[in-house]
């Protein structure tokens, strides 16, 4: 292969077959750099070694494919290339063929700040591209190690259908209409949830799937319509083991992927003090800068937005920040839905700069102790409103101050989830996980007294603030599962309607189990350090759900709709202001 020559071929014979990646026409010789999958290996045409390709030389343009035969030379020592692996070698060609060619190309393969939708058009030019040839095969090796840890670990690869029912993970459903039973639809799975919980019941003991996933969900820049998950299912489910499989799993991965040893075993936080320490569930733990509470002391406070509000809660950061910059942070917090931005600043000869701190009893400072060098930043409200604005602040400030140290990775265990949150817009309660999810060991008998306060049996893989995956223990007992459908209101007839195959699965012998699901793209983007998420994706959409490559989605032609039994009702045209 181009990549693989090395001084110690030098003498031999080869032929070498791939794309001209540059070329140098010097007129009397021609360089080209030859690139397939392994690498780069320049190339020499000298008309008079051989007269026969020479023409094909000149012929040749970027990204034409060549097949070049000749003998491998050691390069001058001034022509040493330090740059290439290949750099000490190059090929003097005897024979040089044209293969086939390339039109004129819509960019260079070199070139920086391409357009996104331009480099998703042209996809397979895109994908020649150095560092998406490195993302992708660094994520064909990285499920090539899952495969080999599950597959050891006594896991079973079972495929699950496609085309199948509505399975609930929270997103919206893709839905494709039944020809042959029209009026009737599929529904592509959000997780093959269901139908691992039935191999459970069906007596495989352990299942795993690559599988992909479907979630029509409104998009943003870390989220596809199409995930593709490790998905994991055990029976007689042991946590230890669960966790213990996973660390190693993601050990190896690091290890055998990019050379990094992952420290182990994880440390575990409850959900409930993520939220405390750090306001969310999935905390970036390469950096301390803790959310501290002053709610206490302030409950009295002279000043009135502290004394009203629910919670009271502060990042100290060592950083005396100039008004200019705390006006910019108050708007960054106003976007995450904050009010304002109280702040104490002290300088570093002792100075305190604050428009509340007139307000703050000595009990109040004592308690907050802002030392010289030091910045508070307070959100006050409702405790969750707390929490949104000042993870968002501490992620920026830590980033902006330079505290996150970018090499570490930094894995933990996030676990006791609540069970049931309350959904404003619907008004009723709706499944944290999913509803499938069993309480917790002390909540299995009265979760539905106080759905708000109850813990479930589910955990989450978090590495620098990113959600890898995560999983939980299931309901095996039909009556548990009919009382969660009960809360999130569903009628029996929904019930029977949506999951009676469920239930009837769990009523003939359901051993218990439990199990968890890594998201494949994410995984990729955290080893391969890559912040697009496209970019990890052979052939993504953009964010707007749509593929500049092939057009789709598309329409479908007028017979192919009435064979559905299914009329488009054109969309409403939108009222134009006049003018
Ligand atoms: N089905 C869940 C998900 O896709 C994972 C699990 O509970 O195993 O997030």
């Amino acid at each position: 292969m181009c990549g693989e020559v090395r001084p110690e071929h030098v003498g031999r014979r080869v032929a070498l077959a791939g794309w001209a990646n540059t070329r140098r026409d010097h007129g009397n010789l021609v360089f080209i750099d030859l690139r397939d999958r392994t690498g780069i290996c320049q190339i020499v045409v000298n008309p008079e070694r051989a007269p026969d390709a020479i023409g094909a030389a000149h012929e040749a343009r970027n990204e034409f494919v060549l097949r070049a035969e000749g003998e491998v030379v050691a390069r001058a020592p001034e022509a040493v290339n330090p740059a290439l692996p290949t750099g000490e070698v190059e090929l003097q060609v005897e024979r040089l063929d044209i293969v086939s060619r390339s039109t004129p190309l819509p960019f260079q393969l070199d070139e920086e700040g391409v357009d996104e939708t331009l480099r998703l058009r042209y996809r397979w030019l895109d994908l020649r591209r150095e560092k998406l040839q490195r993302n992708i095969a660094l994520r064909a090796r990285m499920v090539g190690v899952i495969r080999r840890t599950m597959e050891e670990a006594g896991f079973l690869d079972i495929q699950t259908p496609i085309l199948f029912k509505p399975t609930p993970e929270g997103a919206r459903d893709f839905i494709v209409p039944s020809r042959l039973h029209k009026g009737r639809f599929y529904a592509l799975p959000q997780s093959p949830q269901i139908l691992k919980q039935l191999t459970m019941v069906a007596g495989f003991d352990r299942y795993y799937q690559i599988a992909i996933c479907f979630r029509d969900e409104d998009l943003r820049a870390d989220r596809v319509q199409e995930i593709t998950q490790l998905d994991v299912e055990m029976s007689f489910p042991d946590q230890e083991f669960l966790f213990g499989l996973m660390e190693e799993t993601f050990a190896r991965i690091w290890r055998e992927c990019i050379g990094v040893e992952i420290e182990r075993p994880w440390p575990r936080m409850t959900y409930g003090e993520a939220d405390r320490r750090f306001g969310t569930d999935k905390p970036d733990t390469r950096f301390r800068l803790e959310i501290e509470d002053a709610s206490e002391v302030t409950r009295s406070s002279q000043f009135g937005v502290f004394a009203a509000a629910a919670a009271v809660r502060f990042l100290r950061v060592p950083h005396v920040y100039s008004r200019a910059e705390l006006a910019h942070l108050e708007e960054l917090a106003r976007e995450w839905g904050a009010k304002g931005l109280a702040y104490v600043v002290r300088d570093r000869s002792g100075e305190i700069r604050s428009p509340i701190v007139k307000f703050l009893s000595t009990a109040e400072l004592d308690t907050l102790a802002v030392q010289p060098g030091e910045t508070l930043l307070f959100a006050a409200g409702e405790w969750a409103q707390t929490s949104r604005v000042l993870s968002a602040l501490r992620l920026h400030v830590g980033r902006e101050l330079g505290l996150v140290d970018e090499d570490a990775f930094a894995f933990l265990w996030v676990t006791d989830f609540p069970m049931f949150e309350w959904d404003d817009d619907e008004a009723r309660w709706s499944a944290v996980h999913h509803p499938f999810t069993r309480p917790s060991a002390e909540w299995e008998k009265c979760f539905a007294d106080d759905p708000g306060s109850a813990l479930a049996h589910a955990y989450d893989i978090v590495v620098n603030g990113n959600e890898l995956g995560g999983g939980s223990f299931r309901i095996h007992e039909p009556d548990m599962q009919a009382k969660v459908f009960d809360i999130l209101q569903l009628s029996p007839e929904e019930q029977r309607a949506k999951f009676g195959f469920l239930l009837d699965a769990l009523a003939m012998g359901a051993p218990p189990h439990g199990g968890i699901a890594l998201g494949i793209d994410r995984m990729t983007m955290v080893l391969a350090r890559e912040p697009n998420l496209r970019d990890v994706i052979a052939f993504p959409k953009n964010q707007a759900g749509v593929d500049p490559m092939s057009g789709a989605p598309s329409e479908v032609a007028p017979e192919q709709l009435a064979e559905l039994g299914i009329r488009i009702v054109a969309p409403q045209p939108t009222a134009r202001p006049p003018g």
